[in-house]
């Protein structure tokens, strides 16, 4: 399939990337990436959230994946005077849509989209302009694109849009909301309390005015400045147009860039820039200002520089001698961002800067608790008396370090789907990790401290039936024996204000430290390679059956589509083994990079230790 030609069909996905780059549709076409790519658990999430709402409709029909039996089951049912059909497929020559719920009642028409957004029973029942907020303008194109479609298929009906958004100030008075395809086997009586649950968890808010102002112009901040204050269906003629035109290059590179994953060279593929725009007066074009630390891009790209080699130092520290002169007892981010920039110059910079802060890692009491907590966050809630999004936390991995170097771990998973509440588990098991009463915490945010608070609030809500988890969640904050400095100490902020290694160039996350605390042991370190060699791609390697469990999100989706009863007898079995290794992984990294600081305070004096 080609631009242009007679089989080029755009669908949502194609659309929505097309309006904010005519560039990128070459990308996806060229890389075969013509689906949203919604990360596949999340995606389930989402549907089951969208069947929750289909519910208030007797007449549902739902179509199958398949997109061409989805389209012709869509045209059968839309026959019948009142339908609702979930993942209704239309197409209208080239174009082709997906549309969550489409229900018909006589010659009108409702595109139903849901948003996971949160909105307060307060706010309007009615969206008549995109607006500032970059969200509610995304949402109305997707809408706009759908009502274009629906519009070609059927002139002369009615065409209406409703957002539908979870309810900010709704509680759950039942147990299990989130499992809605357990409403079909459950008596009369139950199913009415389900049922009133959800018709207040939902407010439905008609877009029906905003849709059509975005269809006649699609506001400025989501759309590429060659499609400026056109028309959705002047967008789609230029799409559709020749696939030689380039014209939309004339613009160069633009805002969007910023967030294009074309951009920079992928495993299989060049960058866009380097492709298309790359100047012949830079020596790194790989090297692009959105990857600087710190403030001052926008400025920046504000003022067409797109390259870190152009960037100009404006706090007058022009070499990292100035900056060691002039700096204070932190590495601030304004000295990284200097550091990359001079780095991209080719100037002079350490391999490593350590600052004596980082000291305090010495002074910490055994044993150490390495410790990690995965929390999920979802619309429906699992448990009666719960907000939509109220944190649920349902894993652990804890590397316990001891005076004498062993290493020890602890970990638990909640696996039971059938189980709506894991919080007394998990604490029981939290209370087991050997030591825990004792020593220090190391979590690398300040995540894990505030768990235990949410627990201990969560708890106290029905506090006679938890008085042994508070005393214990208690006592696992406070320490035992005398009171140390640190009973919980926070890897993250020690290294954002104390350590820089020559490798670091892509934020300060626990995966960005990890990766190039391993590249800086490689290239000059004492931890044995081996074990570093093993860890060569530690986030892809614990994978099985293309799980992709590789961040915080991922995790909590799989885990979250477990407890829908949305995995299959499969992944039901490899997804538990998948989620240990992947939080064991981001407690042992901490692990590691303690190890490779401890070493490297053994050279340092009362100065920095720079390399
Ligand atoms: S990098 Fe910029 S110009 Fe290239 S496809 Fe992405 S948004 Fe378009």
């Amino acid at each position: 399939m080609t631009k242009g030609s007679e089989d080029f069909l755009i669908n949502d996905h194609l659309f929505n990337q097309g309006l904010s780059c005519p560039l990128k549709i070459r990308h996806i076409l060229r890389y075969h990436d013509l689906h949203s790519g919604k990360p596949v658990y999340r995606q389930r999430n989402k549907l089951n959230l969208r069947d929750a709402v289909a519910l208030r409709f007797s007449n549902r029909k739902f179509t199958p994946d398949h997109l061409e039996i989805a389209l012709k089951k869509t045209g059968t049912w839309l026959k019948d005077e009142e339908v609702a059909v979930c993942g209704a497929v239309l197409q209208a020559g080239n174009l082709i849509t997906r549309i969550p719920i489409l229900v018909k009642k006589g010659r009108e028409l409702t595109i139903i989209q849901i948003h996971g957004k949160l909105r307060k029973q307060s706010q309007r029942s009615t969206i008549e302009t995109a607006g500032k907020k970059r969200s509610m303008a995304v949402y109305l194109v997707k809408a706009a694109y759908r009502t274009e479609v629906v519009q070609r298929c059927f002139p002369g009906m009615t065409v209406e849009v409703q957002f539908v958004f979870p309810n900010k100030d709704f509680r759950s008075t039942v147990i299990g909301l989130n499992r809605i395809r357990d409403f079909e086997v459950i008596t009369a009586h139950e199913k009415s309390r389900f049922e009133e649950n959800l018709d207040r968890l939902f407010s439905t808010v008609d877009a029906t005015v905003g849709v059509n102002e975005v269809l006649n112009s699609v506001p400025e901040w989501v759309a590429h400045p060659k499609f400026e204050n056109c028309s959705v269906s002047e967008v789609i003629s230029s799409l559709l147009s020749d696939g030689d035109d380039l014209s939309h290059l004339e613009t160069g590179i633009h805002k969007a860039c910023k967030y294009c994953k074309y951009r920079k060279p992928g495993v299989e593929r060049g960058g866009c820039w380097e492709t298309f725009f790359a100047p012949e007066a830079v020596s790194r074009p790989d090297k692009h200002i959105f990857e600087l630390m710190g403030h001052g891009n926008t400025l920046e790209s504000g003022n067409g520089v797109y390259y870190q080699e152009k960037v100009e130092i404006t706090d007058g520290l022009h070499s990292f001698e100035l900056m060691k002169k002039y700096g204070g007892p932190k590495i601030t981010i304004q000295q990284r961002r200097n550091l990359q920039i001079l780095s991209t110059k080719n100037e002079t910079v350490p391999e490593l800067w350590l600052k004596p802060g980082l000291k305090k890692l010495s002074e910490l009491k055994f044993p150490l608790h390495f410790i990690d907590f995965e929390a999920a966050t979802y619309a429906l809630p699992m448990k009666r008396g719960v907000h939509p999004y109220e944190p649920v936390y349902f894993q652990f991995s804890c590397h316990s370090l001891g005076k004498d170097g062993q290493i020890t771990h602890t970990e638990w998973l909640d696996k039971d789907p059938e189980r709506p509440d894991p919080h007394t588990e998990f604490t029981d098991q939290l209370a087991q990790i050997p030591g825990i009463f004792e020593g220090t915490l190391i979590q690398y945010s300040p995540f894990e401290k505030q768990g235990i608070n949410n627990l201990i609030r969560d708890f106290r809500r029905n506090s006679m039936l938890h008085i042994k988890q508070i005393e214990l969640l208690e006592e696992i904050r406070a320490g035992r024996g005398e009171n140390s400095e640190f009973r919980f100490m926070d890897l993250n902020a020690l290294l954002r204000d104390y350590y820089h290694n020559h490798f670091l160039d892509d934020g300060l996350g626990l995966k960005q430290i990890l990766k190039s605390v391993l590249e800086w042991e490689k290239a000059y370190g004492n931890i044995d390679k081996k074990e570093i060699e093993k860890l060569s791609n530690p986030y892809l390697d614990i994978q099985s059956n293309g799980s992709k469990i590789t961040d915080g999100s991922s995790a909590m989706n799989a885990w979250v589509a477990m407890k829908n009863g949305l995995l299959t007898p499969e992944e039901k079995e490899f997804i538990p083994k998948v989620l240990k290794k992947y939080c064991a992984l981001d407690s042992y990294s901490m692990v590691l990079i303690y190890r490779h600081i401890v070493d490297l305070l053994k050279k340092m004096g009362e100065e920095d230790l720079i390399l």
